[in-house]
């Protein structure tokens, strides 16, 4: 797999403060990846500097291959993207907005462009949208813009800082459908988030961000992969014990974890010795449970899926 965003021991720092503390950034082409971290943890630091918007005190950004910010003119034609407030001219309308923005576009024809607008317009769910002007907008609605502004130009890569920002939760369900759709026709998306379930439901790969510092980099299905233990449910949970002897590894209630990755045998071993088993599993850890390992005290930070 190509990188398509490569950062080599990156370090912003502002005064005495190491905003991002010598991150190795790895996305690669078709990921959906996950940048997570508490609020301050340097999401939107890092993002700027993916971008060029703002300087490293060392280290290195390639985007799509090339070196940031030296290739900037080349290769941020490839990418869209959205960083935090996103700056629209609050006089005019949505449509007027990206007409403008798609003005410094490539071109073509009158039509062509409209057509183009009005996609990404339907595409963000803005497709009905009047001629109403953006600061009259919700934050949700200029999120949307924002993401109708960062798809224009059909880019290979889109970077988004908290993209959800503002939006309900059913706003948040079309966001995450239309992330999922682009990046099934090929897009590759990289989303800063400080929501764990948010990651968890949209993402393939994941790094995590505290404090500056990059504490785990993986797979989603790697990271919450099988423990090599089952979970089995059952009514009379004290008498699994007996049953299994030695495998027993912990009892919640009426759930037991049976080392073992194997429901079957389990099933059938307790069944066979009258003990009623209601549900089996393969035990698997949460990406909640993977973050907390990784940061250490500081995974309350993050905040968790309620
Ligand atoms: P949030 O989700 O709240 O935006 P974040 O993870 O994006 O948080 P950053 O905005 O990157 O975090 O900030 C990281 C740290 O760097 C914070 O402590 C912040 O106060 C500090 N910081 C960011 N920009 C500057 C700046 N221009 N000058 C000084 N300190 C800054």
């Amino acid at each position: 797999m190509s990188a398509v965003i490569r950062t080599t021991g990156l370090v912003k720092r502002y005064g005495r403060l190491r905003a991002v503390d010598g991150i190795d950034l790895d996305v690669r082409a078709g990921d959906v990846y996950g940048f997570l971290g508490a609020n301050g943890s340097g999401k939107t630091t890092t993002v700027r500097m993916l971008l060029g918007l703002v300087l490293p005190t060392a280290g290195e950004v390639e985007l799509l291959g090339e070196r940031m910010p030296r290739a900037g003119r080349r290769v941020l034609p490839r990418v869209g993207a959205l960083v935090e407030g996103p700056a629209h001219h609050g006089h005019l309308s949505g449509r007027a907005n990206l007409s403008l923005i798609d003005a410094a576009g490539p071109g073509g024809s009158g039509r062509t462009r409209r057509a183009r607008i009005e996609e990404v317009l339907d595409q963000v769910g803005l497709g009905g949208i009047d001629r109403r002007p953006v600061r009259a907008y919700s934050l949700g609605m200029r999120q949307r813009l924002g993401l109708a502004a960062a798809l224009l130009r059909r880019p290979e890569l889109l970077v988004l800082d908290e993209p959800t920002n503002g939006l309900d939760p059913q706003g948040i369900t079309e966001i995450r459908e239309l992330l999922l759709e682009l990046n099934r026709r090929g897009t590759t998306v990289f989303l800063s988030s400080h929501l764990l379930a948010e990651v968890e439901q949209l993402c393939t790969r994941v790094g995590v961000l505290d404090r500056g510092r990059l504490v785990l980099q993986d797979e989603l299905v790697r990271l919450t992969a099988p423990t090599g233990a089952t979970v089995v449910s059952t009514p009379e949970a004290g008498r699994v014990r007996a049953v299994l002897d030695g495998r027993v590894l912990g009892v919640d209630g009426d759930r037991v974890v049976v080392r073992g990755a194997d429901p079957a045998e389990v099933n059938a071993r307790l069944v066979a010795a009258g003990v009623p088993v209601s549900a089996l599993a393969l035990q698997r850890p949460t990406l909640e449970e993977v973050v907390l390992a990784a940061a250490g005290t500081s995974a309350d930070r993050v905040e968790a899926p309620r």
